[in-house]
């Protein structure tokens, strides 16, 4: 065969010599790959711009949850849609978070679970130092809700993760899950919820580094809280604007891609009002898929950046070009 395509035997025997030297260098190379893997998973973060605003999408690590029971839809279907996007369940779930620096503040958006949620997440400040800033520096932090993978990372250690932020959310939100008598009341299940924020939350609160706010309000110039209230009481999306682009980071919005964008009436066990969330959903996803504003979100794969497009009844999620800030 090489002979016929070369057409000379002084041609197969060079071919020969070079094939010879090949093998040499890949069994040089192979005693060379023994080394042992590294492991650890690489620094994540992610950096875009909106205007003139920088966006770092910070991860928090991710958790592995059982989709299949959380979501309320039949089991099987769950798993079907979660096969025919090579997942399972339980399923590797991104927490995500979003540090905002628009050139005169630097403002955290969820500082993810710290140390309430076990050993895959509280990798933030890891990762936020990993990124160029250090906790110091965060001038404010704004949360989408106050469940435990959203507050955990206010405190590391008993101290307060960001010793010079000021801290805000809807007052809604602060007002639930702060609440002793809410906290009495609710089913043994749920009390870990109220535990988590108030530990959160009450150190800020005690040394007065919390400002609750009331609904739809400009919190710093080009950024505006928006009131998206289903998956908790106060649950609040974010919308930053600089030079005419926006980016809407709507929290918990969204939990799974597989099956929510295709059927955006599924909801999740930890959505408080079932119904709200699942028109809140609609609402959201009809308007974006409409304006195509870039979308970030808490728990879509790391960074969560991307655009929703319409798709018949429902939805598709069209995540971020790869980008580089030059
Ligand atoms: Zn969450």
């Amino acid at each position: 065969m090489i002979r016929k395509l070369f057409g000379s035997s002084r041609a197969s025997g060079l071919v020969a010599g070079i094939a010879f030297a090949a093998i040499n260098v890949l069994a040089s190379l192979s005693a060379q790959a023994a080394a042992p893997m590294a492991h650890n998973p690489a620094p994540a973060f992610y950096r875009i711009m909106v205007g003139e605003f920088e966006i770092t999408a910070l991860s928090d690590g991710t958790v592995d949850l059982p989709m299949n029971k959380l979501l309320n839809q039949n089991q099987k279907k769950t798993d079907q849609a979660l096969a025919h996007a090579f997942e399972q369940s339980p399923l590797e779930t991104s927490v995500n978070t979003y540090l905002v620096n628009t050139g005169s503040k630097l403002i955290l958006i969820d500082t993810g679970a710290g140390n309430l949620f076990g050993p895959t997440l509280g990798k933030l400040i890891a990762n936020l130092k990993a990124s160029g800033y250090q906790p110091e520096q965060v001038d404010e932090i704004y949360l989408t809700h106050m469940h435990p993978d959203h507050v955990g990372g206010l405190m590391t250690n008993g101290a307060i993760a960001f010793p010079n932020a000021l801290l805000r959310a809807d007052r809604h939100e602060s007002e639930f899950w702060l609440s002793q008598s809410n906290m009495d009341q609710a089913a043994p299940d749920n009390k870990g919820f109220f535990q988590g924020a108030i530990a959160s939350v009450n150190p800020y609160v005690k040394t007065g580094k919390y400002s609750p706010f009331d609904g739809n309000t400009e919190l710093a110039p080009g950024v505006i809280s928006i009131l998206s209230q289903g998956h908790t009481v106060g649950h609040t999306s974010y919308l930053i604007q600089s030079k005419g682009q926006k980016l809407l980071l709507i929290g918990d919005l969204i939990h799974v891609a597989a099956v929510q964008f295709d059927t955006p009436s599924v909801t999740i066990a930890f959505d408080s009002d079932q119904k709200q969330a699942a028109a809140e959903r609609l609402q959201v996803f009809s308007s974006i898929a409409k304006d195509g504003i870039l979308v970030g979100a808490a728990h879509l794969p790391f960074p969560g950046l991307g655009h929703v497009g319409a798709n018949g009844k429902g939805f598709r999620w069209i995540p971020v070009n790869y980008t580089q800030i030059r």
